[in-house]
């Protein structure tokens, strides 16, 4: 599950993970952690749980613990008398969405609707709205940091999370963890529900197990758990801490970039109703290459570049039970979707030229059935920057789990998937008449004599920048 994750990580880049990253690096324009004397914040995200809201509730009366509850908009919605609860006993409400989703997985405007929503049931419960949204696994999306949204609701992070939605962590191992970040000024994430995804059903009875325990040591050490609003209050009159002016030089920096990029790409949708490949015609640029049907892949030569659709990559990658069941899933999409594509080439004007079809991939095993040619990418720019990219991620990511993600990381080694366009003409295209197979000795194919060009590395990939969302 790791790998699927980094993986997901990997490939997600433009659209979420640079945003979440600054957001994580910098604490820009969202709220995770605060700075006072003698309080830290309590967060509950996921609930209500009808079996185990109210023991929560129950607990924080007995230790006289205010906290904030991130509530799912559904969950809500089904339990209303819990949401009153919260709000007569004290307790700060704040959005986790309507449905427990990835703000990757949404367009811009979902997000809106699932947080206006939520917003909605809260009112109509309590008489009161909610100033406060944390999105569901903390994936900010730069959508999330429009400044009208913003304006509206503040986004609170967490600046200590603990496992508790995995029930083998067990009460004991809870309480030391959490113990080791009980001081001023800490968001603590806990959950209050098993039932969404990833999570166990049952982890709840043991984070409130510990919960009882970490109360007790607060009360001993005269800390109290206060809720995320009083806790941004008190960080608002203490005295400021100025952002470092490079610091926002950088962040700036990364989301022109990300703008430009966007831009630049205009990738064209093979299927525009369920995105899952996008391709673009460019020229190749990496070094000389030859290809399964002895053709030679040459720089300035025209190719087709495939991109894999990040969001629906993420919806496979969540619902999938396993990284078996997501290559099933992949290899049956793909079945799907390249018939279609080659009949979109076919079409495609810009596309007439092209001599090979490539992406570049993590998922090494299993796209050679499709025909595909795996090449390294040795020592190039792209293969050493991605290696770093992910030392960086595993560092910022799994901060804990570093060890056993090391392994993984090895074998997420990214390689390019290449492919003549005959080849894929012949296999995919549907009507055998298809102008490729009319004209099958291309020009300049032959390959030069006793050159580097037999090599099957790539050198610079130059051809690949800035594409980590390639196939
Ligand atoms: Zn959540």
């Amino acid at each position: 599950m790791e790998t699927l994750l980094l993986w997901l990580f990997y490939i997600s880049t433009f659209y979420a993970f640079i945003p979440g990253l600054i957001t994580r690096i910098f604490g820009f324009r969202v709220f995770r952690r605060g700075s006072s004397e003698n309080e830290f914040a309590l967060t509950f995200d996921d609930g209500p749980d009808p079996q185990y809201t109210p023991q929560l509730l129950d607990l924080l009366k007995k230790y006289d613990a205010k906290a904030t509850f991130f509530v799912v908009g559904s969950h809500a919605e089904q339990n209303p008398e819990l949401v009153k609860r919260m709000y007569d006993e004290g307790h700060l409400i704040g959005i986790h969405n309507y449905v427990h989703k990835s703000n990757w997985l949404m367009r811009p405007a979902t997000v809106t609707k699932q947080i206006m929503k939520t917003d909605k049931i809260i009112h109509s419960i309590t008489g009161e709205r909610s100033g406060y949204y944390r999105p569901p696994w903390g994936i900010v999306n730069l959508f999330d940091l429009k400044k009208k949204r913003r304006r509206r609701f503040k986004i609170v992070l967490w600046s200590a999370m603990f496992g508790d939605w995995r029930e083998n962590v067990g009460a004991d191992r809870l309480t030391e963890r959490i113990l080791s970040k009980l001081q001023p000024g800490e968001v603590m994430l806990l959950h209050d529900c098993g039932t969404t995804a990833g999570a166990n059903p049952n982890a709840p009875q043991q984070m409130l197990i510990a919960l009882e325990r970490v109360l007790k040591e607060a009360e001993q050490r005269g800390l109290k758990s206060i809720r995320i609003d009083d806790m941004v209050k008190a960080k608002e009159n203490a005295p400021e801490r100025k952002v470092p002016r490079f610091k926002l030089v950088v962040v700036k920096l990364w989301l022109l970039w990300e703008a430009i990029f966007h831009k630049m790409f205009r990738l064209k949708t093979v299927n525009p109703s369920d995105p899952l490949l996008h391709y673009r015609v460019r020229k190749y640029s990496g070094k000389s290459i030859e290809m399964e049907d002895k053709t030679l892949l040459q720089k300035g030569d025209q190719v087709v570049e495939l991109h894999l659709d990040n969001e629906k990559m993420f919806q496979m990658g969540i619902r999938s039970r396993s990284s078996v069941h997501l290559a099933i899933q992949m290899i049956r999409s793909m079945e799907k979707e390249f018939p279609r594509l080659a009949q979109l080439l076919a079409q495609d004007s810009a596309a007439m030229d092209a001599k090979a079809l490539y992406g570049v991939s993590m998922v090494n095993r299993g796209p050679e059935q499709f025909g595909f040619q795996i090449v390294d990418l040795k020592d190039g720019l792209f293969s050493t920057s991605s290696r770093l990219y992910l030392k960086f991620l595993l560092s910022v990511i799994h901060p804990s789990g570093q060890s056993r993600l090391k392994e993984h990381a090895q074998r997420l080694v990214p390689k390019m998937l290449l492919m003549p366009i005959g080849e894929f003409m012949e296999r995919y295209a549907e009507s055998g008449s298809h102008r490729r197979h009319q004209e099958p000795n291309r020009r300049g194919t032959e390959p030069a004599e006793g050159t580097e060009h037999h090599e099957r590395n790539l050198g610079t990939a130059q051809g690949l920048e800035g594409s980590t969302s390639a196939i």
